[in-house]
């Protein structure tokens, strides 16, 4: 009976993992021909100064658009891209479409701001990032001080040496630097203070419980804090309440994404949204 049970759910498992596998295969099969169909789009959330309240920058994000319209978030195929080796191919048309994008709003005589693009680990450490970041902005035309890259910490704690001098030959451009979804990974504070960073993210998830957790709080301002004293911006993930705001904004926070104020957005739409807010230069 024990044996009979044992095998049969032997023989569900072994199904449920045919499944998955042949959903995996199916999806990373999709995900070659989703760049050369073009059913990749880019929306852009704004990046606001909490102070002021002005739109500074904005986060490119990745969305599958199928042809019948449906969007597929990011969570669901970025994980398949990365693990398959294709996102080195759904990252460099993102960068390029973001640049090209970013270039089309200046030409078109919109306020100038940061854009910035999310690089996975996977990518960050192929040979030739700062070539290709070269080779996109000389095609797009768009000027460097405005992009901004987003690494994360885990892959910018694995071979310091080279990641060094990735972020060194990349800063020498004139590209920003800005470490991502910070407090999740495992960043050695040594190491930090020696990467040629320009913005420090705090994860969503520190500000979620802001302001019941009398823990979260503390954390988010001593990163806030030490962000500060290293000479790096500070940015808030996340930010959905403005008793959160109100909180960072108290703590010095510089920067804030958050669907308190904006989500991200299609082009189409986000561009409008620059034409409203623009004013003239501080
Ligand atoms: P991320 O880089 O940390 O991006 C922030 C995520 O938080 C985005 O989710 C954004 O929509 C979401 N978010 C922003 N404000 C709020 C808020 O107030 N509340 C809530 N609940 N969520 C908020 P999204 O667009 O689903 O992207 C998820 C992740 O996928 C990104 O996290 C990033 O790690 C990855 N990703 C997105 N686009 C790209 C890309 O082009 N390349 C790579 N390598 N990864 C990407
Ligand atoms: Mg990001
Ligand atoms: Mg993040
Ligand atoms: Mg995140």
């Amino acid at each position: 009976q024990a044996k009979d049970a044992g095998r049969g759910n032997f023989a569900y498992y072994s199904e449920a993992m045919t499944l998955a596998a042949r959903e995996r295969i199916e999806l990373e099969a999709r995900l070659r021909k989703v760049i050369e169909q073009q059913e990749l789009r880019v929306f852009y959330q704004a990046q606001v100064a909490a102070a002021s309240g002005r739109i500074v920058g904005a986060e490119a994000l990745v969305r599958w658009q199928y042809p019948d319209g449906q969007l597929i978030a990011p969570g669901h195929f970025i994980p398949a891209a990365e693990s398959s080796g294709q996102i080195v191919a759904l990252g460099e048309w993102v960068l390029a479409e973001t640049c090209r994008q970013g270039r089309a709003w200046q030409d078109a005589g919109l306020p100038p701001l940061t854009l910035a693009v999310n690089v996975s680990p996977h990518q960050f450490r192929s040979s030739d990032m700062n070539a290709l970041v070269a080779r996109i902005l000389k095609k797009t035309g768009f000027p460097a001080k405005y992009l901004e890259l987003e690494l994360t910490e885990s892959g910018l704690m694995d071979n310091q040496t080279k990641v060094m001098g990735i972020l060194n030959d990349l800063r020498a451009q004139g590209v920003r630097l800005a470490i991502d979804d910070f407090g999740t990974g495992y960043s050695s504070l040594a190491y930090l203070k020696r990467f040629p960073l320009d913005v420090l993210k705090i994860d969503k998830s520190f500000i979620d419980d802001i302001p019941h957790s009398q823990y979260d709080m503390e954390i988010t301002a001593t990163i806030i804090a030490m962000g500060r004293t290293l000479g790096f911006k500070v940015l808030a993930e996340g930010v959905e309440t403005t008793a959160q705001l109100t909180f960072l904004k108290t703590k010095g926070c510089d920067y804030y994404q958050g669907y308190l104020k904006y989500k991200p957005m299609p082009s189409d739409i986000f561009a409008e949204l620059l034409r409203q807010t623009a004013r003239p230069p501080r």
